[in-house]
């Protein structure tokens, strides 16, 4: 089944959405942020506010390992 893509702004330059050979968990972060409600992602929120993103940064606002 095809990934669906999300309408956010900012998937392009993301790198939480580029991020390659996601696991499980971070695929349905995917899907509840990117393809359902961006505006809701801590990474969306920092960017459209112009704060600095760390690349560690999980759409749930937690800073991964
Ligand atoms: S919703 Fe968040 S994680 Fe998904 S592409 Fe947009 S900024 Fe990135």
């Amino acid at each position: 089944m095809p990934e669906e893509e999300s309408d956010c702004e900012y998937r392009k330059n993301c790198h939480f959405y580029s991020m390659k050979n996601m696991n499980t968990h971070s695929r349905k972060l995917k899907g509840l942020y990117c393809i359902e409600w961006p505006q809701k992602c801590a990474i969306y929120k920092a960017k459209a506010t112009g704060k600095p993103v760390s690349i560690t940064l999980c759409p749930t606002g937690k800073l991964q390992a």
